[in-house]
């Protein structure tokens, strides 16, 4: 299957996914840490500054729907990890993100992680729910312009322990950009 993302359009951003945009399409959801580079990762593969780039910690709790091709949503999800743990804040935020990851029409997911910081808590619990529930997984590690070759060998047996499919990815040289393009229409046309 071939996808124009270039082909994309802002449709809405909601808080919740009873107000999922209709009609219904399968959805791509971007998760990540606040900073790691979602922005720029959807500019990248779309080719356009289309995602908000860093929003204010705490501020942005919505899943942003992108119409891409006419075929699928691109959906930026909120960045986690701005708040302490515990905080009333953090759980209606993990049970909000709970709750769409049980949404039907979530097809594939992609967790980015920060290279040099590598996957840690956040990432392997999501990794471990989209595969509870069938969903299918990328981890996609940013910023590999800056990591060593050490930093990028421990990066990718972290992967192969998560058990998903990674990609590395540089954003100001697009390394990987077109691999990740490809990756999730494949992930689209075998589900
Ligand atoms: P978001 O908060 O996850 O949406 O992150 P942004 O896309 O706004 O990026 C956060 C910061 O990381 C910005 O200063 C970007 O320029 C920088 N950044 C994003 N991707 C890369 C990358 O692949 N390599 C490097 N070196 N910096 C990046």
């Amino acid at each position: 299957m071939l996808i124009n993302f270039s082909d994309v359009t802002f449709i809405k951003s909601c808080p919740l996914i009873d107000d999922a945009p209709s009609p219904r399409l399968p959805e791509v959801a971007f998760f990540g840490r606040s900073n790691v580079g979602k922005s720029s990762l959807i500019n990248s593969l779309c080719g356009k500054q289309i995602a908000f780039k860093s929003k204010k910690a705490g501020k942005t709790r919505l899943l942003n729907y992108f119409l891409v091709d006419k075929t699928f949503y691109l959906v930026d999800a909120p960045g986690f990890g701005f708040t302490l743990r515990g905080s009333e804040l953090d759980q209606n935020f993990s049970s909000m993100m709970e709750g769409y990851l049980t949404h039907v029409d979530l097809k594939v997911v992609l967790v980015l992680a920060d290279v040099r910081r590598g996957v840690k808590e956040d990432e392997l619990s999501l990794l471990r729910l989209a595969k509870k529930k069938g969903i299918r997984s990328i981890l996609v590690y940013t910023k590999a312009d800056n990591a060593k070759q050490s930093e990028l060998a421990l990066a990718l047996q972290e992967g192969q322990i998560a058990g998903a499919d990674a990609v590395f990815l540089s954003n100001p040289n697009k390394h990987n950009i077109s691999e990740l393009r490809s990756l999730v229409a494949k992930a689209l046309s075998n589900r």
